[in-house]
């Protein structure tokens, strides 16, 4: 883990209200791992207390990596405005990223709207250990379908679902799941994108007897485990999403609170901890 000041080289708005920035960085760009994130002070100096998470979303080799957010709130409002010389603060590499290796047979990346944003750079990691992979990508709409050609070139075959059928399945990326798992047949599925798209995604691999892993976009705060703001119930307890994740084995997940035991946690009923305010 590094913190650097860095500058921003390249700034792009991908679609409205969707950026994408390139960061100058050797030490992060050269010592991080696909799933990892970085958190960004989303101001230069400003009045923002905690920083903002960003997954990795693409490596430019010994030199910078990029981000790509979507502008929901008052940091990645601010986060938006940065200009091409400004400089960030950032910590990063920050996590455990997703596990793979060359032995893979095949591997289905499955992402909800901004969940590609990791995905990527898995995708050009597992291209470089020549694992054949099936990008799974499920937006609102065709025109806030993101990096498709990127995934394209180098997926053996590229699925789409969006919500309102203008392009590839009519529904949602989960449904697409549930309906072709049996003919893809991974051998493991990696997935992003919000809770509930996750867990059924959990769901569908655990019927059919495939391996998952998740990443997990919790609101968090300090980013290092430290201030416990980021807890998940995974079935050996409490986990800190920040550093023992955000990538987590679907099946460690207790995706329903009916289902925690309360002597798992030692005999409070658990309700996960919440960040109302990042401040
Ligand atoms: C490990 C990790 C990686 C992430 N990677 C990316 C990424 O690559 N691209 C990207 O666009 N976003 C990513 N996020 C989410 C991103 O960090 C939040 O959108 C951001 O912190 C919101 O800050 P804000 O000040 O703009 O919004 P806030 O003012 O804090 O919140 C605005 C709204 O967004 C919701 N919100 C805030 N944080 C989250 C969150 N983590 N998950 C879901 N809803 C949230 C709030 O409930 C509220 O409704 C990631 C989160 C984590 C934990």
């Amino acid at each position: 883990m590094f913190q650097v000041n860095a500058d921003v080289i390249a700034k792009e708005e991908v679609i409205p209200g969707v950026f994408s920035l390139t960061i100058v960085s050797p030490v992060i760009s050269e010592n991080a791992k696909p799933g990892q994130f970085v958190h960004i002070a989303c101001n230069q100096g400003g009045n923002f207390i905690l920083r903002r998470p960003f997954s990795i979303h693409r490596i430019v080799p010994g030199k910078a990596f990029e981000i790509l957010f979507r502008v929901v709130g008052r940091g990645t409002e601010a986060l938006s405005r940065v200009k091409v010389y400004d400089i960030l603060d950032v910590i990063g590499p920050l996590g455990n990223g997703f596990k793979y290796s060359e032995r893979i047979t095949s591997a289905l990346l499955v992402a909800g709207g901004l969940g590609l944003a990791p995905l990527l750079y898995l995708a050009e990691e597992l291209t470089n250990e020549q694992v054949k992979f099936y990008p799974m990508l499920g937006a609102q709409t065709k025109t806030k379908l993101l990096r498709y050609i990127d995934f394209k070139r180098i997926g053996k075959k590229t699925y789409v679902a969006t919500d309102d059928g203008s392009s590839g399945h009519n529904g949602t990326v989960a449904d697409l799941l549930n309906r072709t798992i049996h003919y893809i047949r991974p051998e493991i599925i990696y997935a992003c994108g919000p809770e509930p798209m996750l867990r059924k995604v959990a769901q569908t691999a655990d019927e059919f007897g495939v391996k998952c892993q998740v990443s997990l976009e919790t609101k968090m705060a300090c980013g290092v485990g430290v201030c416990l703001g980021c807890a998940c119930v995974t079935r050996q307890g409490y986990k800190m999403v920040c550093k023992d994740g955000p990538v987590f084995d679907a099946r460690d997940i207790i995706w329903d609170k009916e289902e925690i035991e309360p002597t798992l946690l030692g005999g409070y009923r658990c309700e996960t901890a919440k960040v109302s305010d990042p401040g």
